[in-house]
């Protein structure tokens, strides 16, 4: 049995930042991702991030990875395991994972499940056709694999993720036939949209993808004009030639070990599903698991790195260490995390929040 005082469960922006505070602070740290590489969702990302200047805007998410798991190695304290996913966490404390083909067992005197989100999906008929495709999964195909997803596709979701992959597409030599958005507004960043505009892509808004077509694979797609109420618009179908379509229709918390673990959840659909409860220190209802980043509700790559250095603070904090210095690290990264959240870019998350946590940042 391998034991250690602080696992962290995720190697993304929030894992990173959880180990390397906690080692901070003076606590042993064993940090475990199931990928062969840390930085989580940041390895795929090209673009140059938005955010705050502490939390590294303005690098591209590839290099802000990079700089992330190189921060780790000052830190002596902290042991990295790749290729590693965690199956479980039991009643009595211990942590399972699968390490080199072997079932191995840890025990942790804290817990920070820091394990990102998964894809939501859409249902229309025939959407189990090979072509079909997350908007996470086209980007590690190409960004990560070198491989074009198809010739000619259709994105649906104009948030941002829909809008950055378009992009990426059209760097990667892909048509983009065209973005197509259910709600009656884009719902991501103007300066994302833009750029594929110039570039001649169609962004239609209130328009809805109906069925894909093809028999063996992708040949092509029917989408269809919304109304106010959501409702199709008879008479206004459109068949597009495409080989892909990608969805980009939203994020939901990877609480899968959560729910294992016994720790209260709740329905909260501004932050992506369902989310742990947890006090404003970012531990859940079962006292020694904290969680941090996407998992604690989906948001934005600085705000998982305030939260996993916060989570990272608080669980070496409750088994003492850091003294008073740990009290002003932890009073920072709340007002942090404060500050990224206000302002109307942060008006959802905010809404969640209190829905979960109500005005004082209880325990729900
Ligand atoms: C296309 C796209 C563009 C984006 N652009 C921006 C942007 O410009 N600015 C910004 O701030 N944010 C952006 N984001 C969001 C940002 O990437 C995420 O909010 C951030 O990565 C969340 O960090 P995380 O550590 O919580 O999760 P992740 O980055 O998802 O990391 C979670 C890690 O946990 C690992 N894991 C999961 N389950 C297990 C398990 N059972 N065992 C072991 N390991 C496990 C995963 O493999 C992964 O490495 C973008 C996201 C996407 C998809």
């Amino acid at each position: 049995m391998t034991q250690t005082e602080i696992l962290v469960i995720g190697g993304g922006p929030a894992g990173l930042r959880a180990a390397a505070a906690a080692a901070e602070l003076g606590a042993q740290v064993l940090l475990i991702e199931e990928m062969d590489w840390l930085g989580g969702q940041l390895v795929k990302q090209t673009h140059k991030f938005f955010g705050s200047k502490e939390q590294y805007a303005s690098r591209r998410g590839i290099d802000i990875a990079r700089v992330l798991a190189e921060e780790l190695d000052n830190h002596d304290r902290v042991t990295v395991w790749t290729g590693a996913p965690v199956l479980g966490i039991y009643e009595d404390g211990v942590v399972t994972a699968q390490k080199d083909n072997r079932h191995v067992k840890i025990r942790p005197r804290r817990i920070i499940v820091a394990t990102g989100a998964a894809e939501k999906v859409l249902p229309f008929p025939n959407n189990d056709l090979p072509g079909i495709y997350g908007a996470g999964a086209v980007q590690t195909l190409m960004n990560l694999h070198g491989v074009l997803p198809g010739r000619r596709v259709l994105m649906v979701g104009a948030g941002n993720i829909g809008l950055i992959v378009s992009y990426q597409l059209l760097q990667a030599g892909v048509e983009v036939a065209a973005v197509i958005e259910g709600a009656p507004r884009i719902g991501g960043y103007l300066v994302h949209a833009s750029k594929i505009r110039r570039a001649g892509v169609p962004i239609l808004t209130r328009y809805t993808i109906k069925e894909a077509l093809g028999r063996d694979m992708v040949t092509g797609a029917v989408i269809q004009q919304l109304d106010d109420h959501w409702q199709p618009v008879p008479g206004t179908e459109q068949t597009l030639e495409v080989d892909v379509i990608c969805l980009a229709v939203g994020l939901t918390p990877l609480a899968d070990l959560l729910w294992q673990a016994g720790c209260e959840m709740r329905f909260i659909p501004e932050l992506g599903g369902h989310v742990p409860c947890r006090n404003h220190l970012l531990e859940t209802t079962r006292p020694g698991i904290y969680v941090a980043g996407d998992v604690s509700g989906v948001e934005e790559a600085s705000a998982a790195m305030v939260e996993g250095r916060l989570a990272g603070l608080a669980a070496a904090r409750s088994l003492g260490y850091g003294g008073p210095e740990a009290e002003s690290c932890i009073e920072n990264a709340l007002e942090q995390l404060h500050g990224l959240r206000s302002g109307p870019a942060g008006d959802k998350i905010r809404s969640g929040l209190k829905k979960l946590l109500g005005e004082e940042g209880a325990v729900c």
